[in-house]
């Protein structure tokens, strides 16, 4: 309706509250033409059909050499780089004002410590909620160790581990910084969306990567989406593309640092449209490899494929987003099962070298000192309702399972993010935490965990993610 883009103007030029005017106008067809103008500006508030959207961003790759985070099996700290390191954000605004932000990183996660503090800063700087702020990070194992985060499986000295808190500090405001450029730099444009498809990744449960060339047959369960969003401006430019896949960035384990595949990939589509910013959002990689794997060349080739995938879904058609935008974020708390005994965890110290025996140590030290064990971890969740496109976030190393869980009840247009906000653990499936193996069981040690999750952990994630797309109005479809 007309009245939609007429009301604001003419209530600039009354220069007051309308109401006001009206009371004192004598002019009877003056009085009704400001009453026709004031109804219309109560049932149709000030709403402009597009977004507005702005991108920034940030080398993070290290000044100095410093561990590199992921593999518990290297030696020493990082000797000269691949590529650079990136941050990069899309800041979003929709046609009443609401905002939010994705940002991504080559790094392996946030960890939940630099995360609240981001999140807390970008509240007070800028009045963002949780809902509104989704931090995604890659999980290249080529990228930095970051305080806080997985502290039994790298054997760090004190001077290592001061380098590293010193970056993590670094890191954060330069990430705070990152996401108020965004915002300064919006411009109108359209945004449109739709999943493409590449089929690199691997699950590694149920394949066996050193029997991989005699398979004819891999196993599942996959889901291959390249889910992408492209950001045009009114001129019609290319200004950003926001691309994602679910499959671990593992498929180097150098000293230098890259972005691995993911790094590959945003290159790729940076060098082929210049002047955009390609930005990559990890999906439910939790058990999806890059296989086979372990050279430079298999990385690029991988990054190509995706790009490639990226690429055939701007040149087809695309959905385009109305510019309307809801959030919803909650945080639920995850039960664990119950903690190992001391007789067990003396038996774990003595038997083994390396992290399990520092995770022993460190257990049985708290233990001692009287300190409880920790019983239920505090789990994020988001959905964005983006125009009409859903976004469904999670934090920690999502299984693929979740996915297309979410996929069954939402319809397969929609887009899973996982590595959000917290990357705290492993989040298996039922059937996964049933079976146990890395994702299940061990890989919680890894993470510094006590034990392994409750069983009742999926039921109440879907449980969680349901309420959240039904808050933010995306339709389920069964
Ligand atoms: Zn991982």
């Amino acid at each position: 309706m007309k009245a939609i883009t007429i009301s604001p103007q003419i209530m600039t030029v009354s220069g007051g509250n309308p109401l006001k005017t009206v009371r004192h106008r004598s002019h009877k067809r003056s009085s009704y033409l400001w009453i026709v103008i004031l109804l219309s500006s109560i049932a149709l508030p000030a709403r402009s059909q597009t977004w507005k959207a702005g991108v920034a961003t940030v080398r993070i790759t290290p000044g100095e050499s410093l561990w590199l985070a992921g593999y518990a099996s290297r030696t020493h700290a990082s000797d000269g780089k691949l590529h650079d390191l990136w941050a990069k954000a899309l800041a979003l605004e929709d046609g009443t004002g609401q905002k939010a932000v994705l940002v991504t990183s080559d790094i392996l996660g946030f960890p939940k410590a630099m995360s609240d503090r981001i999140r807390s800063r970008l509240n007070s700087q800028l009045g963002l909620s949780k809902a509104q702020i989704m931090l995604n990070s890659s999980h290249t194992h080529s990228g930095p160790v970051l305080a806080y985060a997985l502290q039994d499986i790298y054997p760090l000295d004190a001077g290592e581990q001061a380098k590293i808190d010193r970056y993590a500090r670094w890191l954060e405001d330069q990430i705070v910084a990152l996401v108020g450029a965004a915002f300064r730099q919006r411009e109108p444009v359209t945004l449109s969306a739709q999943n493409g498809v590449t089929r690199f990744q691997v699950n590694r449960r149920n394949n066996q990567e050193a029997t991989l060339r005699q398979q004819t047959e891999l196993r599942g369960p996959n889901d291959y989406a390249v889910p992408v969003i492209k950001v045009v401006t009114a001129t019609g430019k290319l200004k950003a593309i926001a691309f994602g896949y679910a499959c671990h960035p593992t498929v180097l384990d150098l000293y230098q640092w890259s972005g691995d595949y993911a790094g590959f990939a945003q290159l790729e589509l940076e060098k082929e449209h210049p002047g955009v910013t390609a930005l990559f959002f990890q999906g439910a990689a939790g058990d999806q490899n890059p296989l086979p794997r372990r050279t430079v060349s298999l990385a690029r080739q991988y990054g190509r494929e995706l790009a490639a995938a990226v690429d055939r879904v701007l040149d087809e058609p695309m959905r385009t987003l109305p510019a309307q935008l809801r959030t919803a974020y909650s945080e639920i708390d995850l039960p664990l099962s119950a903690p190992p005994t001391e007789a067990e965890l003396t038996k774990i110290e003595s038997e083994n070298e390396g992290y399990l025996k520092r995770w022993a140590t460190r257990m049985r030290a708290d233990q001692k000192q009287g300190k409880p064990f920790m019983t239920h971890y505090p789990y994020p969740m988001q959905v964005w309702q983006l125009g009409n496109q859903p976004i469904f976030s999670f934090g920690g190393e999502l299984v693929i399972q979740y996915a297309i869980d979410c996929k069954k009840r939402f319809g397969p247009d929609i887009f899973v993010v996982g590595y959000a906000n917290d990357v705290m653990g492993y989040i298996p499936s039922a059937t996964i935490l049933q079976e146990g193996g890395y994702e299940g069981a061990s890989s919680q040690m890894v993470y510094g965990l006590p034990s392994r999750w409750a069983p009742s952990v999926p039921g109440l994630i879907d449980q969680e993610i349901n309420r959240l797309a039904e808050q933010a109005g995306v339709p389920r479809q069964n």
